[in-house]
């Protein structure tokens, strides 16, 4: 399935960075806390990139990556 729609929940990111470093397409670090992309707005790029996606979310130490897929 692919990834439609990724969200950090920003209060319960710690600022550890592992998603910038597993996933440096789509998210980025601001202001100590993980955000996505502007480019990951677009649905063909978030198609191409769920796998990394999904495996950022599950290597999330404090579950604060989200997305829903389709
Ligand atoms: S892996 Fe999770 S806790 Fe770490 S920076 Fe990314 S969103 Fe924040």
């Amino acid at each position: 399935m692919a990834v439609t729609k990724v969200w950090v929940e920003t209060d319960n990111c710690t600022s550890c960075e592992a998603c910038v470093s597993s996933c440096p397409e789509v998210f980025e670090m601001n202001n100590d806390v993980a955000i996505i992309k502007a480019e990951a707005s677009n649905a063909d790029f978030l198609a191409a990139n769920s796998e990394s996606i999904k495996q950022a979310a599950q290597d999330c130490p404090c579950e604060a990556i989200k997305y829903e897929e389709a």
